[in-house]
């Protein structure tokens, strides 16, 4: 059989930072192994790229900061640019409820040391981005240093990063199990290219995290948020450092990328299909 001592299930950018990191600090026999034949088949290849600390828990605003400062030496430490542009977020509020919400989140932000995310009035969304049409906007609020990251780039440094620090990868290995002793702990992983004995196990398995931890009789609250990407044909409507702009009722919001513009609309599931990707044409 053979043997690692700690199996990372996923590669997509969590298992790949988590595997570096390990990796780094002098973890031997380090071992990704993902059921996809390549890199970025996952969420990770397919994100809009927006990154933002402009969050309504502390728990996200530190999680933010903190990785607002790795990207800030990223291309030292991982040799890779992350693509970080702070373009900024826009959050724009059509109703004084929905303003209510966004003053409570910057409440959150300040004190979490967000300074720069403020307020806006409905007269300066237009000297931040004429795109708006502000007729039914009550208001807003715009944090600077947010705004975009290359997610297959972060993905692809990590995956670099720690295969030189010694960790390895197996593509095509689903994990199919997940042996525990009579403790109940987990001693192995049963693959699609047979058994891996090992002392602890990784679960970055992104949206299909709660599978995974199923075959440990673990219950955990993980679901996949279905999203609609509309892709425009090439144009020079907006420019690349058009803010994030999100509407906080629905949750529409679009970035310019790649010459492109990306409209995108966070979709409920066709009932019982919940990583149902088809295309919703209306
Ligand atoms: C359309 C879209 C837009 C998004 N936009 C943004 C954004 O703008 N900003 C932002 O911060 N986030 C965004 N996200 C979310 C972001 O992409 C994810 O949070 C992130 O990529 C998750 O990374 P991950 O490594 O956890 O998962 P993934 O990249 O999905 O990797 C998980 C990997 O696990 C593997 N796997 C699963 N089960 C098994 C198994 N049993 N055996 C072996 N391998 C397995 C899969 O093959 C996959 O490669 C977006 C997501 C989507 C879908």
């Amino acid at each position: 059989m053979r043997r690692a001592s700690v199996v990372i299930v996923g590669a997509g950018v969590m298992g790949a930072s988590v595997a570096y990191h390990l990796a780094a600090r002098g973890w031997r026999d380090v071992l990704i192994v993902d059921r996809s034949d390549g890199p970025g088949r996952g969420s990770t290849g397919v994100a809009t790229g927006g990154f933002r600390a402009q969050y309504a828990t502390a728990i996200n605003v530190w999680l933010s900061l903190l990785a607002r400062e790795k990207f800030s030496r990223f291309r030292d430490e991982i040799g890779v640019d992350p693509g970080y542009l702070p373009a900024g977020y826009l959050w724009l509020a059509q109703t004084r409820a929905e303003l209510d919400i966004l003053r409570a989140g910057l409440k959150v932000q300040q004190a979490e040391g967000l300074h720069e995310a403020t307020e806006v009035g409905v007269e300066d969304i237009g000297l931040i981005t004429p795109s708006v049409l502000r007729d039914d906007v009550v208001g807003a609020t715009f944090c600077p240093t947010d705004g975009f990251i290359a997610p297959l780039q972060v993905l692809n440094g990590y995956l670099a990063a720690a295969l030189r620090a010694g960790a390895g990868v197996e593509w095509q290995t689903a994990v199919t199990g997940l042996i525990r002793d009579e403790g109940g702990r987990i001693v192995a992983v049963e693959t699609s290219s047979g058994r891996i004995s090992t002392e602890a196990v990784v679960n970055a398995a992104g949206a299909w995290a709660a599978e995974l931890a199923g075959h440990a009789g673990v219950s955990l609250p993980v679901t996949p948020l279905r999203r609609q990407i509309a892709v425009t044909v090439p144009c020079t409507l907006l420019p690349p450092t058009t803010p994030m702009t999100i509407f906080a009722g629905d949750g529409f919001h679009f970035r310019a990328r790649d010459g492109r513009v990306l409209l995108l609309w966070p979709a409920p599931g066709v009932s019982g299909k919940p990583f149902d990707v088809s295309v919703d044409r209306e």
